[in-house]
């Protein structure tokens, strides 16, 4: 980056420095070629002022000077014939009538033209004057012309832009270096956003980088305690096999015991079980985040029905009742995830209630609400109840088959559906849940 523009700034400088030099040149040019026709007006005002200056001798007289001079002096009859020139020989020269500077001199009194050389790089400069007879008299100097004034100056326009170039580099190369050194501390501080100091035009991009820090960090963050979270989960029913095999392996157990401790064995293999499963579910839900996953029009009424009777014994056993209620809904919406989702809620709100308690569930208008009249959640645990692993009591939890994971794969894929999560709940009173989603479109 710092070449680019160290570069461009060269670039940008030559062109200018060029442009500048034909422009000074042409600028020179025109007051060089005003100060020649000024010079030549004088010159020939004064001359055809002079008495006698149609005479020979007069003529011949100032003519040497004249030649010392450069000057070309010529006089012109009447009818455009030379009748004395002090350059060239009269006989060879034609008629002058046509001259720009004679034809202005015979209108208007006096005349000036410039024309060019034939050799190419030589410029004439004429100025004529009527003298009162009719003749004209004519002054004339050859001199440099715009090109050749551009060579002559070419080594010194050579020498500046050299020079400009020098002072260019070095100071475009600490602009560059002092431009660039806020982006260079953004690169070097990747990790530390909160000490840049830069240009307000660079904040919206340090903004940028900053919040993308921050979700990554809080990524790792995330999956380093959910890793954690996991290994520990796991290594409490293993051990817990592992310690009851190694008692009965030891054959010091009785029968009664033996029995005892292979039920425990039995325990903690299905609790490992449903850990697995949920862990696979969360990280393929996980996965699923930001790609597109298969959906269609489901009916929430219809699958509700499904989960209801799926648990009507479940909740038989703990002495709950479990009832339906509303009327078809369709949502755009993945249909196993939907199950998920709802048996998820409707198993939570079995678990977590007291004999003779309810569960209703409604879906109605694109809503699904699943309400108990269980022990309900306290205000300060609310927030946190999705967090992956997170239990208000955890041994109950556990009592009842839950891993902590329920409540985190629904708000997942509430999420990934675009759905709005609502929780109410009031301790020993109860919760209620409620899933909007949009309507089909
Ligand atoms: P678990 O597998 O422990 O049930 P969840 O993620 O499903 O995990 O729920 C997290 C915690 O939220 C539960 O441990 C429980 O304390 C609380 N919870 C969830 N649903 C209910 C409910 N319907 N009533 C009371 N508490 C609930």
């Amino acid at each position: 980056m710092k070449h680019y523009i160290n570069l461009r700034i060269m670039i940008i400088a030559s062109a200018a420095l060029l442009m500048t030099a034909v422009l000074c040149t042409y600028a020179c040019y025109r007051v060089f070629r005003e100060e020649v026709i000024d010079n030549l007006k004088i010159c020939t005002r004064l001359l055809s002022d002079k008495e006698n200056i149609q005479d020979e001798k007069v003529l011949l007289d100032v003519a040497s000077d004249l030649y010392d001079d450069n000057i070309r002096l010529t006089l012109i009859d009447k009818r455009g014939d030379v009748i004395f020139d002090n350059v060239a020989r009269i006989e060879g020269l034609d008629n002058h009538l046509n001259r720009e500077e004679i034809e202005k001199a015979i209108e208007k009194g006096e005349g000036y033209s410039v024309r060019r050389s034939a050799t190419i790089n030589r410029t004439n400069y004429y100025y004529a004057v009527r003298l009162p007879d009719g003749s004209i008299l004519r002054t004339a100097r050859e001199s440099h012309s715009i090109i050749n004034i551009f060579w002559q100056a070419v080594p010194l326009i050579l020498l500046v832009i050299l020079i400009v170039l020098i002072v260019c580099y070095f100071s475009s190369r600490f602009l560059t270096r002092h431009l660039l050194a806020p982006v260079e501390t953004i690169a070097a501080n990747m990790n530390h956003p909160e000490i840049i100091r830069t240009y307000p035009e660079l904040e919206p991009i340090i903004a940028h980088i900053r919040k993308q820090h921050d979700d990554i960090l809080e990524h790792a963050n995330l999956r380093q305690e959910f890793t954690a979270n996991v290994s520990h989960e796991l290594k409490t029913p293993l051990t817990s096999i592992s310690g009851y095999a190694e008692l009965i392996e030891s054959g010091l157990t009785g029968e009664e015991d033996t029995q005892k401790f292979a039920g425990e064995i039995h325990k903690s293999a299905d609790r490992l079980l449903s850990l697995i499963n949920d862990i696979l579910r969360i990280s393929e839900v996980d996965t699923l985040a930001g790609s597109d996953f298969e959906t269609e029009s489901v009916d929430l009424y219809e699958i509700a029905g499904t989960c209801v009777d799926m648990l009507e014994l479940t909740a038989r056993d703990h002495d709950i009742t479990i009832s339906l209620d509303g009327e078809k809904t369709m949502v755009t919406a993945n249909r196993s995830m939907m199950e998920e989702l709802i048996f998820n809620l409707c198993d939570n709100a079995i678990r977590y209630n007291s004999p003779g308690g309810y569960v209703h569930v409604t879906a109605r208008d694109h809503m699904l609400k699943v309400s108990d009249n269980g022990i309900g959640i306290p205000p300060e645990y609310q927030a946190r109840v999705f967090e992956r692993f997170f239990r208000v009591d955890k041994s109950r939890s556990k009592r009842t088959g839950g891993t902590g994971l329920g409540l985190s794969i629904v708000k997942h894929i509430v999420t990934l559906h675009g759905a709005d999560l609502i929780l109410n709940s009031v301790p020993v009173e109860g919760t209620t849940i409620v899933v909007q989603f949009a309507p089909c479109p």
